[in-house]
């Protein structure tokens, strides 16, 4: 008898034990906070006042922000040339920034699409373009599918939105499908994802897999929205060809290993390099050229791409110098111009997909 109730007895309290464990464990993942989101990886935090101060310092009263030359500071530029159909290779666009146009089996992808002069909540003041977006939004071919990496106005533009409209289906992470709704975007366009959820997408008779996947940085539009919505990286993958694109991220080394494990065969990465001086201020948030191979070597991803420079002047290195700290960085790491290659604005490279 006395052998039959003692088990019944532990098996309810294990029961209870496993099922507060399962509640502590697996409702809360390490990067959702009380209230929005953190980096679980990012031990230091992003600003506050004193070095916000120290940013304030050097942008007016030092010599050592390069504010933009257009003497100095030339930007390559180069045209388009779209894919015009089909075709066993994907042609990747370089829009400028973070917008990148992807064109494959006649889906065409695009990136945090930013089209407007200005990175900034009003019209007249904060960060202008210094180079303009290579192709006007009203020319771009039909857009299937956006991918938004997070709310930042160099990322998520208004207008830009608002010209796409309710043609493409937009991927975003967690907290952005409000904001979509708001400027005019029907909720069944809108997917809203957490870290490492995946979707299945049809367009005609083929199918991508998109994913969402972390980064490190932060969000905010306003002075009391820092960190409510969430920020990821994304996979695109067609059934021969997979893009990553970074977004915006500082280094760490946990997530990129990760991704480039779970995920498997990157064909091609799309790494930001620019913005990151004052590395005081920048690093937690926004890699360095160097970062960002080392950022390509743990994807192990076959070929990178640059992005997030030569576009607008965020931060206190001149608007062409990421371009020449990878070229740097490149030789350092011993890979070619191919393995990780900064585009000239509006340049389209093709990439060999892989046969299955
Ligand atoms: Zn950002
Ligand atoms: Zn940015």
């Amino acid at each position: 008898m006395a052998r039959r109730r003692r088990p019944r007895l532990s098996s309810a309290l294990a029961l209870t034990a496993l099922m507060s464990a399962a509640t502590l464990a697996t409702d809360v993942p390490e990067h959702h906070a009380e209230q929005g989101f953190r980096n679980p990886s990012s031990d230091s935090v992003h600003g506050g006042i004193a070095s916000f101060f120290r940013v304030i310092r050097l942008r007016f009263f030092s010599d050592a922000w390069q504010t933009y030359d257009p003497e100095r500071d030339q930007v390559p530029l180069a045209a388009p040339s779209l894919a015009s159909g089909p075709s066993s290779n994907a042609a990747i666009t370089w829009v400028g920034h973070a917008t990148v146009l992807v064109q494959h089996q006649g889906i065409n992808v695009l990136t945090d699409p930013m089209f407007s002069e200005r990175a900034s909540p009003v019209p007249i003041i904060g960060p202008r373009r210094v180079t303009s977006p290579a192709i006007a939004i009203e020319h771009l071919p039909p857009i299937h599918v956006v991918v938004i990496s997070h709310n930042h106005y160099d990322h998520l533009d208004g207008a830009s939105i608002k010209a796409l409209g309710n043609g493409p289906i937009y991927f975003v992470p967690l907290g952005l499908q409000e904001w979509l709704r708001s400027r005019g975007i029907a909720s069944n366009r809108v997917v809203e994802m957490d870290w490492w959820d995946g979707r299945d997408h049809t367009t005609g008779d083929r199918k991508l897999r998109i994913t969402a996947t972390p980064s490190q940085h932060f969000s905010g539009r306003g002075f009391a929205d820092r960190n409510a919505t969430l920020w990821a990286s994304w996979s695109v993958a067609w059934d021969d060809f997979r893009i990553w694109f970074g977004g915006d991220t500082g280094y760490n080394d946990q997530q990129f290993k990760e991704i480039g494990k779970r995920l498997g065969t990157i064909d091609l990465a799309m790494i930001p390099i620019g913005a990151y001086e004052p590395r005081s201020f920048m690093r937690p948030v926004h890699v360095n050229p160097e970062e960002a191979v080392r950022i390509h070597e743990d994807l192990g991803a076959t070929a990178s791409m640059a992005i997030h420079w030569g576009t607008f002047s965020l931060s206190a290195e001149g608007v062409v110098t990421p371009m020449h700290a990878l070229a740097e960085a490149r030789r350092e790491a011993g890979i070619g111009e191919s393995d990780f290659a900064a585009f000239a604005v509006g340049e389209t490279r093709r990439y060999a997909t892989r046969p299955h």
